[in-house]
């Protein structure tokens, strides 16, 4: 899942206007970006099977830091405390904006939960691993991430007011330029 995320991100906006719609859009990807820095440091793992899914080439078959649930959670607690506590972060925001915050970080297990094979674990990587799979069907995926995403910015721009329309059509041709770099050749859908 890739542009879907960004539904999380819209709909969490939707409801705490304090918070910040890049941070947002950044707390929902945090884990595959702290995937993309564990996996050269040889931490977390992956192999390129041909064709391993309709959607791309990823064996992800050690990721438990970043995508177990229970890591999930934890994530998710400490962003949520970084922005309770630290002054820096709590400047942006009340106890409301760290709670979307560390939602908006959850949130990506659970929408990845729907896409990928049976790769995600529960607790550690020993632990029961769950994924719907439903990257093995193409179609099914493309329609479900547009469908998540424009859910997603419809709830947005109906809570939005006082926004005037460039900024609501900037948001839309931002939407739109990564949707048409999604999937191209299957290497950022993680
Ligand atoms: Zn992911």
């Amino acid at each position: 899942m890739f542009i879907g995320h960004y539904a999380a991100a819209f709909s969490l906006k939707s409801v705490e206007k304090k918070a910040s719609l890049g941070m947002l859009f950044i707390a929902v990807q945090f884990v595959d970006y702290l995937f993309f820095i564990l996996v050269p440091l040889g931490v977390e793992k992956f192999r390129l099977v041909e064709n391993y899914t309709a959607i791309n080439h990823f064996d992800l078959y050690f990721y438990p830091y970043t995508h177990g649930l229970l890591a999930s959670v934890i994530w998710a607690v400490l962003i949520y405390g970084l922005w309770r506590y630290m002054p820096s972060f709590k400047a942006m925001g009340n106890g409301r904006v760290a709670l979307v915050m560390g939602l908006a970080v959850l949130s990506h297990w659970f929408v990845d939960l729907i896409v990928h094979t049976p790769d995600l674990p529960l607790l550690g990587d020993n632990s029961p691993k769950v994924g719907l799979g439903l990257w093995h069907n193409f179609m099914g995926t493309i329609l479900l991430e547009v469908a998540l995403l424009i859910g997603g910015l419809l709830l947005y721009l109906r809570s939005t007011k006082g926004v005037g329309a460039l900024g609501k059509y900037a948001m839309i041709i931002f939407v739109v330029i990564n949707d048409l770099s999604l999937y191209d050749g299957g290497d950022r859908a993680v």
